[in-house]
Formats: C-alpha cells, structure tokens, sequence
C-alpha cells in the first residue's frame, strides 16, 4: 500500500505530537467533551481541507464536507439527510456560536452543475445533488450569459455559498438561535490558485481575509 504509506507516516507524528508531547489536548476534550468554535460547512475536494486551511487544534472546528459545500434546502420528511443532520448536532447540541459555509475554486460539484445539459456526462448521485445550487447558477447563467465556462463556475461558486446560507436560515433552529443572537452564519471562499480566503459581505461580495 505505497499510497498510502506517507498518511501512516503522518498519523505517527500525529501521535507523537498529540498523546506523548502534549497529552492534555485530547485529555480535556476527553474530559469536558467538545465545545467547537464553529460548524464548517466544507466540499469534500482534497484540496479544501478546513482544518488544515484554519491551522485548527483538536476540538475546534466540527465539519461536514461534502461535494461543493452544499447546504440543502430544509426537509423534515423523516429520510436520511446527512448534512442536515450535521447542522442539526452541532447547533441544537454543542450550540456552535458560528456555522461556516466555505465555498473554494475549481469546484468539481459546481462545474458538474455549470456544465449540466451541455455535459455528455450524467451523473447519477452528483446532478440531483447540485439540483439544490440551481437558483446560484440561473443568477450567473442570466447575469454572465457571455462569460465562459470557467469564469461562471467561478462566478456560480461564491453564489452558491449565498444559495446555502440562505438554505440555513430555512432550518428552524438555526433561524431560530441567529435571531436570538447565539449564532452567526459566515460564508469563506478559499482560492487555492491566489492562496487567498475570502470573507462574504452582506452584499455579496468577497473581502480578502490575509490580512
Ligand atoms: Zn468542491
């Protein structure tokens, strides 16, 4: 198994790092249980890691990652909803004071949508699954209609994040702690050709977090 040799070698120092240098991390967390400072809302793209994007500690950040970061509408109809299960765990149980919607580039799941019709390719689990990012592409299909591909799907990306905050504020209990003030809903996109993640403003637009 070569491949994967160096994620052994990596939970080796890990190990090290965690249980021999500094036990007390997991001994707290063990101990007190876990309190994270926020639920972030990730695709699954190996290269959009959020805690190794946020240099996070053990017990900081809860997460859900799936294809493109997607938050799906709210749907109560007693079927299996993972993400949504997700939400529900960490804002009615360990009462997260922030939820994360981190889009990023390149996104497979918004090009899949982007593409749609036009694609040869159907993707039996993937195109019901960015059904819920439809009304982030009809903005971008309408507004860049002269724009190429790339350039919407990069458009359709941080719309989409957008889309899922918006789908948030379906949720009852997540409404319902945002308008009590317990929980605030941040949207991130992280451009990992500029090295750069971005913070959504109320008016949609992305503000650079480097600095
Ligand atoms: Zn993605």
């Amino acid at each position: 198994m070569p491949e994967l040799d160096t994620l052994i070698q990596g939970f080796r120092r890990f190990r090290q790092q965690h249980f021999i240098e500094r036990p007390e991390i997991y001994q707290q967390l063990v101990a007190q249980g876990q309190s994270p400072k926020a639920l972030v809302i990730a695709c699954s793209d190996s290269r959009v890691d959020p805690a190794l994007i946020t240099d996070a500690t053990p017990g900081d950040i809860f997460v859900v990652r799936n294809v493109a970061n997607v938050v799906p509408p709210f749907v109560d109809d007693g079927k299996t909803h993972g993400t949504s299960a997700a939400i529900e765990f960490s804002v009615k149980h360990l009462q997260v004071p922030h939820i994360i919607v981190m889009g990023h580039s390149k996104c497979g799941g918004i090009r899949a949508l982007m593409e749609g019709s036009h694609s040869n390719r159907t993707h039996g689990f993937i195109d019901p699954w960015m059904s819920a990012m439809k009304p982030a592409r009809d903005i971008v299909k309408q507004e860049s209609a002269d724009a190429d591909l790339d350039s919407q799907c990069q458009q359709c990306e941080r719309a989409a994040v957008g889309v899922s905050l918006e789908n948030l504020m379906g949720f009852p209990f997540v409404r319902e702690a945002v308008e009590a003030g317990r929980l605030i809903l941040n949207g991130w996109y992280f451009d990992f050709e500029q090295g750069e993640l971005f913070e959504r403003q109320v008016d949609g637009a992305y503000k650079p977090l480097s600095e």
